[in-house]
């Protein structure tokens, strides 16, 4: 049988959830309920959280925090985080993006996971709270690397600096259809200038991997460089490095790889997708 149970402070659903194996934590539950829907989840206590803190962003100024509970369509309602709607109306239709969460997105499985693919590219840290302490800051990359062990922490927000050039931020995910369809992959750049040289590049991948990758590859080949024919082949040349894409419903592993650096080349270049 399934409970529902709803916690009034973040550290109070920390601490069902680290005590508890049986408790998930629902944040818009665009994923939970469809395994409770379709009978995957049948057990347990499924945790709302309604600390209005879940569901806070902070973005007036350099440093950027956005609760777990955070939505997609929050998102898009704030004129601050302009440079995040292209990642945020990447995730499903307009229903979907009224649900789905920041934190949500965290734990969805590739290809998956979009907006996390935006938040690896702008070194994102990960703030996770287990029992009743305080929370932890741990950069994204590295949970998403423990993703599958960090199942009793609850994620309370996200933090990363804003760019100081929203220009050099990128973001493209690419479907078959259009406008709501799973990626085949996505994109994530952010590029800044210094002198017309790229200084400190990152780049992220979706769907290339089971979770949201760095692009280490490309970010070594443009560090330095400006963005010219030569650094970009040079990108594409290194585009692969490290990716483990999947064949799945949307695409095969032979395809993600072959346009994978087609993408990345016209990204780089500011060329339409
Ligand atoms: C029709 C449809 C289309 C979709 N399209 C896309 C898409 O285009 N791109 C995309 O990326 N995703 C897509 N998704 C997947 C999903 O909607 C999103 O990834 C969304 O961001 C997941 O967030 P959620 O809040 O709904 O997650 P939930 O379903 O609430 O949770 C998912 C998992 O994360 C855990 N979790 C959630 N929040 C926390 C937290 N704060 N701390 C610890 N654990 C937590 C839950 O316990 C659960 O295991 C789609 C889903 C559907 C149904």
């Amino acid at each position: 049988m399934l409970d529902v149970r709803s916690c009034t402070t973040l550290s109070e659903a920390a601490g069902i959830l680290s005590g508890d194996r049986q408790a998930v934590l629902i944040g818009g539950g665009t994923l939970v309920m469809r395994d409770v829907n379709e009978g995957r989840l049948t057990e347990g206590t499924l945790l709302r959280v309604t600390d209005p803190a879940f569901r806070r962003i902070e973005a007036g100024g350099g440093r950027i925090e956005l609760g777990a509970g955070v939505t997609m369509g929050m998102i898009l309602a704030n004129r601050e985080l302009a440079f995040l709607h292209p990642a945020a109306r990447a995730i499903g239709g307009p229903a979907v993006r009224n649900m789905a969460s920041v934190g949500g997105n965290l734990f969805a499985p590739a290809p998956y996971g979009d907006f996390t693919v935006a938040l690896l590219a702008l070194d994102a840290q990960v703030v996770l709270q287990a029992g009743f302490g305080s929370g932890r800051a741990t950069p994204l990359e590295e949970f998403l690397a423990a993703r599958e062990r960090s199942g009793s922490a609850l994620v309370t927000s996200v933090q990363f600096s804003r760019p100081a050039n929203p220009g050099d931020f990128h973001f493209r995910k690419i479907s078959r259809v259009k406008p709501k369809g799973i990626s085949v992959l996505s994109i994530a750049a952010h590029l800044p200038l210094a002198g017309g040289r790229v200084a400190q590049a990152r780049v992220a991948y979706g769907a290339m991997a089971p979770t949201p990758i760095r692009a280490r590859g490309v970010e070594r080949a443009l560090e330095g460089k400006s963005l010219d024919a030569a650094a970009i082949a040079a990108a594409k040349t290194g585009a692969l490095e490290g990716c483990r894409p999947a064949t799945d419903a949307i695409a095969s592993e032979w395809y993600r790889r072959e346009v994978l650096p087609v993408h990345l080349g016209r990204l780089l270049a500011g060329e339409p997708r």
